[in-house]
């Protein structure tokens, strides 16, 4: 018969500090939130040979009162939760008073701490759980935990733990996870001797990013914010042609604690669907902010898993937040010129036709390289806002050739994403056309008014000609040389429309029906789905063995393009994916390939003009497959190719 008996307190210690500290990533992470909570502005983390040997953390918050240290190493002995309605409404980030015992059960400690508004400050040593007693001694405020040798008297554990190298970079990211939740907390991280992570303290994420994560990652990032329901969504995300090869960049925050979560990871990537090369992944850092009670509390302080209340609600928070950023980006790029910016004033491309109009008597909308030289003496003030006479000239808009390609401006339209339907009303045409360009400043004040009228038609570029019948070049009044993929363009305009309509595709009947033979799988599919064909235009029937007779073809794609259009959406229809909308981008981006001028074709000039205005008035960014549309070369890039510069 078995005896049965309490544990030593030793024993059953060292068993709970197995659950708390598991390398010295979690020693690392428990040191540096007792930091955080003690209200610390600046925050020095110290490891040798991965932390195994060393690990000092030293902070500059309210310090142990003399009295308290030992306490402060007692199981279960903590300043931060006094009853158990304590528990719902923690804003600290520890609160089960294990941390300190666990590490100084398992390692050798040394504590120095003076408490804030105390003259002296004391210091204690642990051994295995054994302290000494406490000493008087000279201290900074603030407290110093230096842990020595971890896991010097458990063997066993010493075992798991990886090379050192692996250890250090846990530690690395457990820094830099703080770092950033806490951007308002100047972090250092010193890795053997070798300083790897300061951020500034100054209260900006931005910040924190750049000095954690590092310059070409924060230089690839668009700000972010916005908020569904009771769930606040803010931080950054890379713009969608900086993707990564991985999720590594992936940083979320939970109510200000990292975690990792399927659920964020997947509303983040859907956003970018459309956008983003296959095999990409956003990076980002994230904040989630939502009430304590729409979180599990009870998920272990020490796991980075979260769960929450309504799924659905922090899905769509974060899907939309990101989605609204990312057509916000194809709203036109402002150039960052501020030393051109002191001397010029900004005025849109409107004010600059109509002053310019009035002054030459130029067709509106041209521009010389002798108006952008003209002499600047002093930048003007802002003119006071008068209101337009109704009857300004509006002038002709250019040919309709792509009308049917763009939803109305301020008109909403539907969205189809997940098993959700979005109503999403496009940016008005005023704030659609804010590009302002530093152009020559001008004494006599513009209606304001005239601002509010529609994108300007004539934007300041101007369309050189095509070469390889595939890129368009243009030239802006920066004197940058843009060359625009055309084919890739107008795929990205067709994919929206396609997308933003809400009626089938509209179809043909042929004269002569085409056949189309398919390879087995494409045909069953095709067969299957002959109602899918019909609604992107294509009235097919089984002719057996294989083949497809199309009687209709949809009005987006030419004759010729067809059969093999036929062809591909069979080919999706088979391999295609399980979710109804994915599936039907898939098909949308066949239907915008296959009716998209194409590469090599000859195109008519007053067609490519019409895309070139969409492009450069930031419409279009990405083709569907994520490819870009276009590139940029500045002058100084030429010059340089010349070596002129
Ligand atoms: P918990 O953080 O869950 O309260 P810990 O074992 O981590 O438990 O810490 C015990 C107590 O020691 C804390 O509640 C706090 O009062 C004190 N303490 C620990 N570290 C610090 C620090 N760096 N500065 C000030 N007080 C600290
Ligand atoms: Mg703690």
């Amino acid at each position: 018969m078995p005896h049965i008996q309490c544990l030593p307190p030793h024993v059953a210690d060292l068993i709970a500090a197995g659950e708390v500290v598991e390398r010295p990533a979690s020693v690392v992470k428990e040191l540096v939130e007792n930091a955080i909570d003690a209200g610390s502005s600046a925050i020095v983390v110290e490891i040798q040979n991965g932390g195994m040997t060393y690990i000092r953390v030293s902070d500059n918050g309210c310090g142990i009162a003399y009295d308290q240290l030992p306490t402060a190493f007692l199981r279960h002995a903590t300043s931060k939760l006094r009853t158990a309605n304590d528990l719902s409404a923690i804003g600290t980030l520890g609160f089960r008073g294990e941390a300190l015992a666990a590490i100084a059960a398992v390692s050798r400690v040394d504590i120095f701490s003076r408490a804030e508004g105390s003259t002296a400050g004391g210091s204690l040593h642990i051994e295995g759980g054994a302290a000494e007693d406490v000493t008087e001694t000279g201290a900074p405020q603030g407290t110093t935990i230096c842990v020595r040798d971890l896991f010097y008297n458990t063997p066993a554990r010493m075992k798991f733990m990886k090379k050192d190298s692996a250890e250090s970079a846990a530690i690395s990211g457990v820094v830099q996870h703080l770092a950033l939740s806490h951007p308002h907390i100047s972090f250092k991280l010193i890795r053997d001797g070798q300083e790897s992570l300061h951020t500034p303290g100054d209260g900006q994420l931005y910040s924190a990013i750049y000095a954690a994560m590092g310059r070409d990652f924060a230089l690839s990032l668009l700000p972010i914010e916005g908020r569904g329901g009771e769930v606040e969504v803010k931080g950054f995300i890379t713009k969608p042609l900086n993707c990564h090869g991985s999720r590594g960049k992936q940083v979320l925050f939970v109510n200000g604690r990292f975690v990792k979560s399927q659920l964020l990871t997947a509303a983040l990537e859907e956003a970018y669907k459309n956008q983003m090369m296959k095999g990409k992944f956003p990076g980002c850092v994230l904040h989630v902010t939502l009430p304590p009670e729409m979180v599990d509390v009870n998920v272990h302080p020490a796991k980075t898993v979260v769960k929450f209340v309504s799924d659905k609600a922090v899905f769509d928070a974060v899907y939309y937040t990101v989605l609204d950023t990312l057509n916000g980006e194809k709203r036109p790029v402002k150039e960052e010129k501020p030393q051109q910016q002191s001397f010029y004033r900004s005025m849109t491309a409107e004010e600059f036709r109509a002053k310019s109009a009035a002054e030459t008597k130029k067709p509106l909308g041209s521009y010389t390289t002798a108006q952008r030289s003209t002499p600047v003496s002093a930048p003007a003030p802002k003119p006071a806002p008068t209101p337009a006479p109704k009857s300004a000239p509006v002038r002709p808009a250019a040919e309709p050739i792509f009308v049917r390609d763009v939803a109305e401006k301020g008109k909403p339209f539907t969205y189809t994403a997940g098993t959700t339907r979005y109503e999403i009303t496009p940016p008005k045409a005023e704030e659609v056309k804010q590009e302002t360009l530093p152009l020559p400043a001008v004494e006599t004040p513009v209606p304001v008014e005239v601002q509010e009228t529609m994108l300007p038609k004539e934007a300041p570029w101007r369309m050189v000609g095509e070469v390889l019948k595939t890129y368009i070049i243009c030239e802006d009044e920066q004197e940058n040389v843009w060359l625009i993929d055309k084919h890739a363009a107008h795929e990205r305009l067709r994919f929206d429309a396609l997308k933003a309509a809400d009626h089938p595709v509209m179809s043909q009947p042929l004269l002569t029906p085409l056949t189309v033979s398919l390879e087995a799988e494409s045909y069953a599919a095709a067969v299957e789905n002959l109602d899918t064909l019909e609604r992107f235009g294509f009235v097919c029937e089984d002719f057996g063995s294989g083949t497809l007779l199309i009687r209709e073809i949809s009005t987006e794609v030419r004759l010729e393009d067809a059969a093999a259009t036929v062809e591909e959406l069979s080919q999706k229809l088979a391999t295609g994916r399980a979710d109804p909308a994915a599936a039907r981008d898939e098909l949308l981006h066949t239907m915008a390939c296959k009716s998209a001028i194409k590469a090599g074709m000859t195109t008519d000039a007053k067609e490519l003009q019409a895309l070139v205005e969409k492009v450069q008035a930031g419409e279009i960014l990405y083709c569907p497959h994520g490819r870009p549309v276009k590139h940029k070369l500045s002058k100084y890039e030429i010059e340089k190719l010349f070596k002129r510069a």
